[in-house]
Parts: C-alpha cells; sequence; structure tokens
C-alpha cells in the first residue's frame, strides 16, 4: 500500500530526500506522494523513511492504495530496472 501525506504537512521538505524512489515532491500546498512509486520502501529498506522521518507524523498508509508485499516488491523491480 502507498502512503499519502495528510493536511498537517508543514513543507519541513526533510522528507524528499528520504525517499529511494523519489516519489515525494512538492505539491501546490503541501507535499504528495506518487503511488506509482512508492514501494513502502520494500526492496530499499525495512521500514518506510519519510514516516521515521517526518516530524509531525502527517505520512499514513493509504487505504486507496491497498498493495501486497508481492506487489509492491514487483513495483520495486520495475521502478529500478527502468534506471
Ligand atoms: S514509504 Fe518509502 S517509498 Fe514510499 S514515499 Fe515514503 S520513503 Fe518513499
Ligand atoms: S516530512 Fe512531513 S511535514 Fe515535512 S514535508 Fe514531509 S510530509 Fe510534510
Amino acid at each position: 500500500m502507498a502512503l499519502k501525506i495528510l493536511d498537517a504537512c508543514i513543507n519541513c521538505d526533510v522528507c524528499e530526500s528520504e525517499c529511494p524512489n523519489a516519489a515525494i515532491t512538492q505539491g501546490p500546498e503541501i507535499y504528495q506522494i506518487d503511488p506509482n512509486k512508492c514501494t513502502e520502501c520494500v526492496g530499499h529498506f525495512e521500514t518506510s523513511q519519510c514516516t521515521e522521518v517526518c516530524p509531525v507524523e502527517c505520512i499514513i498508509f493509504d487505504p486507496d492504495h491497498v498493495e501486497t508485499k508481492e506487489q509492491l516488491l514487483e513495483k520495486y523491480h520495475k521502478l529500478t530496472a527502468s534506471k
């Protein structure tokens, strides 16, 4: 399941550089996560890096993008193969 950023985001810019998939970008008002690029950090790290660094804990699992670990790994392989 991809993660998403809630309105509580304070635009601190800490998470963007932590994402191994470059899934986080600054949106019109707050930072946003591209669900096509977020693998929950599967393939890169044991834990979601963005949630670990966010000072206001505004990054949550997105119930609209539920995926299994296998699907996340497949996404990881597609993302890294195209690099
Ligand atoms: S969980 Fe990992 S891959 Fe997804 S947005 Fe956060 S840092 Fe990027
Ligand atoms: S770390 Fe949290 S508060 Fe900072 S830009 Fe990312 S989502 Fe927003």
